[in-house]
C-alpha cells in the first residue's frame, strides 16, 4: 500500500536532474544577471537552452507539447531537485507561474489555444503572467471581490480594470486574466478567463514593485487594462467557469511550489551544516554545541514533514482526486516550515548567513512570500477550519 522506492525511471531522471543543478546551474548563481527583479530574460535565456540541451524542459508538460508528461509523484522528486538552486525551475521552466499557466493550458484550452499559446511556452521560447490580485478592494485573498469587468461587445469582449502583483508580466508574452464577465443584455455570468498576447493596445505596465524577493525573471507588476479588446476565441474555457478552472489548477500548482521550495530548504540547510561542521568557537565546532545541533535536527524534522506532505498530496493527485483539503494543510505547512529552515540556517551561519556570499539569504528572502501567495497561511487555515465546522 505504501511504497516509498522510487521506479528505475524516477532514479535516473532525479539523478539527471541532480547533475544538471550541480554541473550546470550552480555555477551561474554568481551570474550578475540575477537582478533584484529576477534572472533577466538574457539570463533565462541562457538557463533554458541549457535545460534544452539536457532534455530536461518542461518535464510535466506532455510529450506531444515536448514535455515528459510525468505524474505529481515523479515531479515531486523532481521538481526538489530543481529547486536546489532557485535557478533551477527558471532553466527547466518548470517556474511559477508559467508551470501552473502550462498545467491548466494543456488541461482547458481549445487546440488552437494550445497551439498558440502553450506549444511556445512549454519550448521555453516566451512567459507568461497569470492576471487575478487587485489591489484593495478588488481580487485578493477573496476571489469573490473581482472587480475587473469584460464587457461583451458583438464577438469581442472590452477588458477594464487593475492588476497587482503579477508575478512575470514585465516581459511577457501572453497573459491570462480573470474578470468578471457582462454580457450584451448587462447580466453578470461571473468570473472567466480569457488569454491575450500582450503586444496589443490597452494593456498598461504601471510598475514592477520592488519586493522581498528575486528570484521569478520579469518580478511582479501593477497594471492596467484600458478598454483591452478580445475576440471570443480569446476565452479560456466556458464562459463563468474561472474561478471553477482556478480551484482546479490551485491544489496541483500549490504543491509544485512546495515541491521547488523544499528543494531550496535543503539548500539552505546543506549550507548551513557544511559550514557549522568547519567553523569553531568556545573550543569545539559549531555543530557541536547543542543550541546549534538542535536547531539543524529540527531543521532535518521538518525537512522529512514537508517531503512526506508533499508525497502524499501528490500520491492522492495521482488518484485524479482534488485533494484540495490536503494540498492547502501541504501548503501552510511546507510555507511555514521551510521559512523555519531558511531562519534557523541563517542563524546559525552568523554574519555569513545574512550576506549573500552563501544562496542562504536569498532564500529566506525569497520563500517569505510563499506563506502569502497561493492564498495566504491564514485563509487555508479558515477554510480547513470551515470545513470542520460544517
Ligand atoms: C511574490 C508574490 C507573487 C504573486 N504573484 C501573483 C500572480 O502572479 N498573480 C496574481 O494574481 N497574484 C499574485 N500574487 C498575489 C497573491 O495571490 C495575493 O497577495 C494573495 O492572494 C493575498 O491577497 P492580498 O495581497 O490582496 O491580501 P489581502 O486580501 O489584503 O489579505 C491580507 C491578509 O489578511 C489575512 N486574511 C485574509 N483573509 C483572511 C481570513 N479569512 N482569515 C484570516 N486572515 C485572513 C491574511 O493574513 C492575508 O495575508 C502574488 C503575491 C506575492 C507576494
Amino acid at each position: 500500500m505504501i511504497d516509498f522506492e522510487p521506479t528505475p525511471e524516477q532514479a535516473a531522471l532525479v539523478a539527471q536532474v541532480r547533475e544538471f543543478i550541480h554541473e550546470r546551474v550552480i555555477p551561474m548563481e554568481a551570474d550578475p544577471r540575477r537582478t533584484a527583479h529576477g534572472p533577466t530574460e538574457a539570463l533565462r535565456g541562457d538557463l533554458v537552452a541549457m535545460a534544452r540541451e539536457a532534455g530536461l524542459l518542461s518535464l510535466h508538460v506532455s510529450p506531444e507539447y515536448g514535455g515528459k508528461g510525468i505524474d505529481h509523484r515523479t515531479a515531486a522528486l523532481v521538481f526538489e531537485e530543481s529547486g536546489y538552486s532557485m535557478l533551477g525551475p527558471v532553466a527547466m521552466n518548470i517556474a511559477a507561474p508559467d508551470e501552473a499557466n502550462m498545467h491548466m493550458l494543456e488541461r482547458i484550452a481549445s487546440d488552437e489555444q494550445k497551439e498558440r499559446y502553450l506549444r511556445p511556452l512549454a519550448a521555453g521560447g516566451g512567459r507568461s503572467c497569470f492576471c487575478m490580485t487587485e489591489p484593495a478592494p478588488g481580487a485578493g485573498s477573496d476571489p469573490a471581490a473581482l472587480a475587473t469587468t469584460a464587457r461583451q461587445e458583438g464577438e469581442e469582449f472590452v477588458i477594464d480594470g487593475r492588476k497587482w502583483m503579477i508575478t512575470g508580466f514585465d516581459g511577457a508574452a501572453f497573459a491570462i486574466i480573470m474578470a468578471r464577465t457582462i454580457d450584451a443584455q448587462g447580466r453578470d455570468l461571473g468570473a472567466s478567463m480569457f488569454l491575450t498576447p500582450m503586444d496589443v493596445p490597452g494593456i498598461r505596465l504601471v510598475r514592477v514593485l520592488d519586493t522581498m524577493d528575486a528570484s521569478f525573471t520579469g518580478g511582479h507588476a501593477e497594471l492596467a487594462f484600458e478598454g483591452l479588446r478580445v475576440p471570443r476565441e480569446a476565452v479560456l474555457g466556458e464562459l463563468g467557469e474561472g474561478f471553477r478552472y482556478a480551484q482546479v489548477s490551485l491544489a496541483p500548482a500549490r504543491l509544485t511550489h512546495c515541491m521547488r521550495w523544499l528543494g531550496a530548504a535543503r539548500r539552505a540547510h546543506d549550507i548551513a551544516v557544511d559550514y557549522t561542521r568547519r567553523r569553531e568557537a568556545f573550543g569545539q565546532r559549531l555543530i557541536d554545541h547543542e543550541g546549534v545541533g538542535f536547531q539543524l535536527a529540527d531543521n532535518e524534522i521538518e525537512l522529512r514533514q514537508a517531503r512526506l506532505a508533499i508525497w502524499h498530496t501528490a500520491w492522492l493527485l495521482d488518484r485524479g482526486e482534488r485533494a484540495s483539503r490536503e494540498s492547502s494543510m501541504a501548503k501552510v505547512y511546507c510555507a511555514e516550515a521551510i521559512y523555519r529552515i531558511a531562519d534557523r540556517a541563517m542563524q546559525v551561519m552568523g554574519g555569513l548567513g545574512l550576506s549573500d556570499d552563501t544562496e542562504v539569504a536569498r532564500i529566506y528572502r525569497d520563500v517569505r512570500a510563499f506563506r502569502v501567495y497561493d492564498g495566504p497561511s491564514e485563509v487555508h487555515r479558515w477554510s480547513i477550519a470551515r470545513r470542520l465546522g460544517r
